[in-house]
């Protein structure tokens, strides 16, 4: 069975496509991304805003 993909257009088998009825996994993400960013509009957050709790100045190469 075959549908058309509703963001790209392609044809999306559905056997075996966890992605269903998107086609693949890169339209999921686009379309999770999509209305993701209409729905929340969560501004862009820096994953650290605090830097270092034990961070030795000068000790770049830890490992
Ligand atoms: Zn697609």
């Amino acid at each position: 069975m075959t549908r058309k993909c509703p963001l790209c257009r392609r044809e999306a088998v559905k056997d075996g496509n966890k992605f269903w009825p998107l086609c693949s996994e890169r339209c999921h993400l686009i379309d999770l991304g999509k209305w993701l960013g209409e729905e929340y509009r969560v501004p862009a957050e820096p994953a650290e805003s605090e830097a270092g709790s034990e961070g030795l100045p000068g000790a770049d190469d830890n490992e």
